[in-house]
Formats: C-alpha cells, structure tokens, sequence
C-alpha cells in the first residue's frame, strides 16, 4: 500500500530535493509550509524533475505549520505513515538573540515528535547537521569525527546556529529514551549541502556559492566544511525509510572536507573566465576584522580548521560511495550561472 510521509519544512532548499525522491520511490507526501502559498512553489519546482507527474496534486499536498505554535500539528498527522522534520530556521547570519533560532529548533522538532507519537507513528527521520557533531574540538585520542561525537552546546565557540542544531537533535533523542522508546528515530546530520537547488528559491548554503561567484570578498578566510551533495543527502533520508538497522541510528552524510578556497578554486577550473577569488585571508587579518564584525568574529575559531571525517555509515547505508563534493560546488554554481545570470 502508498504510504504517506509528512515532511515538514517542504520549502527548503533540501527538503525540495527530498520531496522529489519520496514522489520518485512511490510515497505520497504532505508537505508543512508556513504558508501554503509557498506550496504551489514546491510542486512548481518538483514537477519538471519527475519521471511521471501523473496525479500529483493527489500524490503531494500541504498543510499549514509553523515550528513555534501548537496549531494544526495533530490534524496533520492523520493517515501518515512517516514523520520526516527537515524545518528549522536557517540564516546565513546569527541572529542578535540566539533564542530567534533555539526555540524554533527545540521546539519544533518536540512538537513533530509528539505529535508524531500521539498519533502512533513511529517511524521518525529528523535532520539536523554535523553542527551537531563537529561543532567543538576532536577529542583527544580520536582520529576522525564520526556519529560518537557530539558538539558541546556550552562551547563558547558555537555559533547560535550550531546550538540551535545540537540541541535540537538531543531534545530528540531524549525524548525518544524518556517518553517514546518505541519510536523508530534516525538522524541524518549532512554536512555543507551544495548541488543545483531546484528552484531560485535556495537556502544559505546555495547563497555562500553566490556569494562566491560575485567575487565581491578580496580573499577568502581560511576556513572549511565537510561537504556533501544535495541529492545524496535526500537519497539519505529516503533510503533509511525501510532500513531498520538505522533505527537509533545517526548517520552523517558527508562526502569529505573541503576548504573554502578549494570550493572556489573548483568553480574556477570549471568557469576560468570568471572572477573567483581563490586567494586566502591571513588569519590574523581575518581576527583583526572579527574585532568590528560580528559575522567574521564567529568564523575566527574556525580558523585553519581542517576536519578528518569519517563517512563510513553513510557510504554502508547508501551501499555506495559519495557524489563528489566539488562537483556539487560546481553544479551550485551552473545553476546560478545559468539560472540568475550570475
Ligand atoms: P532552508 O532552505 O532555509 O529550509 C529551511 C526550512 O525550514 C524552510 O522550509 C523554512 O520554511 C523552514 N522553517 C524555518 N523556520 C520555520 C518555522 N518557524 N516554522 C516552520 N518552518 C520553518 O534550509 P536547508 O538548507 O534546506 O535546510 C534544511 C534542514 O537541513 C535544516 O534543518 C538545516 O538545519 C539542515 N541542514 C542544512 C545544511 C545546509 O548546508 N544547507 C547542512 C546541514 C543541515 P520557510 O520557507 O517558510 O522559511
């Protein structure tokens, strides 16, 4: 029989991704958009991409939540078979009160848990982030972050978004050992997703290669992000839907680190022509600003960084290896070449 899953957030830049994988493996999806306007959008976008778009107003509808308020949440899980909670607000700057994103994040992904629970769903993917995993230093004795680590929410060095993102997924992982043990939770913690958004309507990780290709900055600070591409992360969370050895599992999907100036170098062998700027900041320049920005101020511990990850449980989920991570920086930028005339 179809089975339905509710996917919040449906107007994201990954979740768009996601919606079309789940339409393509045969699911039906609710998708939750804060305003159902923005879901004539989501079909607008998916529709091109589908290999039969046959029925799809029955195949992919909308209901109306937002992550801050109770409304709606238990009338939307009514014949759902899978909770998928992809929302949380994601800015490409900190907000001045880091509650502005906490409390969404906290209290969201509680809100899709409970009500998922009372519903008698148990089947629940969440997403959070290698923030929620890398977000603090490598212990000692430990060669390569994996799904043992875990961010220190205290750290004075994490950013709101960080927090937000760690305390998000141990809310959830709480909740499932002290009131749903029968909850079948996996956790997908993608790193720096790139890859073609597919719409205009992309988040803050497609607007860091825009960015980029304006070559607006005079150089680059010396920091990285263990990166992967956005069609594996939706091919993640699809298929971990009927893989029950992911149950209580996280998994972070990640194809490798890269830095900054070796993202924007692959998006300079690919278009030479254009004004990439690939040349790195000094750290010290990089700090000195850091003292007038706030926004620079909160790369300086990020500085020289450069993570060893270990991407095994992915490539065993998935039973392959990882789409390439510069090749997803590239594509990122083709469609914004090609797209927005960039
Ligand atoms: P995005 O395009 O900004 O999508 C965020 C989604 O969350 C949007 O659908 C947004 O709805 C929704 N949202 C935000 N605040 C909300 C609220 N108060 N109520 C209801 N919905 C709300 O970002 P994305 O890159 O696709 O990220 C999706 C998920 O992946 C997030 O959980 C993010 O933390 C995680 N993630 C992203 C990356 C990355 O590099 N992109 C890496 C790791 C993890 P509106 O459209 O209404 O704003």
């Amino acid at each position: 029989m179809t089975k339905t899953v509710l996917l919040t957030g449906a107007s994201g830049y990954i979740a768009k991704h996601v919606v079309l994988r789940l339409l393509e493996d045969g699911f039906h999806v609710r998708g939750t958009v804060r305003n159902l306007a923005r879901g004539e959008e989501v079909t607008k976008a998916v529709q091109p991409h589908l290999s039969d778009d046959a029925d799809l107003a029955n195949r992919l509808t909308y209901v109306a939540l937002d992550l801050t308020s109770d409304d709606g949440w238990d009338d939307a899980m009514v014949g759902v078979d899978v909770v998928m909670h992809t929302a949380s607000p994601f800015p490409l700057a900190q907000p001045k009160n880091e509650d502005d994103l906490i409390r969404p994040a906290v209290d969201g992904a509680l809100r899709a848990l409970r009500a998922a629970h009372k519903a008698g769903i148990s089947r629940v993917i969440l997403t959070s982030s290698t923030a929620a995993i890398s977000g603090s230093a490598l212990p000692a004795g430990d060669t390569a972050f994996d799904e043992t680590n875990w961010t220190d929410p205290n750290d004075p060095d994490a950013t709101a978004y960080v927090r937000s993102k760690t305390l998000a997924e141990q809310a959830a992982w709480d909740f499932v050992r002290d009131e749903a043990p029968a909850m079948q939770l996996t956790v997908i913690n993608p790193g720096f997703v790139l890859g073609a958004p597919l719409d205009a309507n992309y988040g803050t990780s497609i607007s860091v290669i825009e960015r980029l290709l304006k070559g607006k900055d005079p150089m680059l600070p010396a920091i990285g992000f263990a990166t992967v591409d956005v069609q594996d992360v939706a091919d993640m969370h699809v298929t971990v839907i009927t893989q029950p050895q992911s149950h209580g599992q996280r998994i972070m999907t990640v194809d490798r680190f890269m830095t900054f100036a070796e993202i924007a170098q692959a998006i300079k062998t690919a278009y030479p022509n254009r004004k990439v700027v690939t040349r790195v900041a000094p750290n010290a320049v990089i700090k000195f600003l850091g003292l007038f920005d706030p926004a620079i101020k909160s790369i300086v511990p990020s500085l020289g960084r450069i993570d060893k990850i270990d991407n095994a449980r992915a490539m065993a989920t998935l039973g392959r290896g990882m789409r390439q991570a510069h090749k997803a920086a590239v594509s990122s930028a083709a469609y914004l070449i090609e797209n927005k005339s960039l």
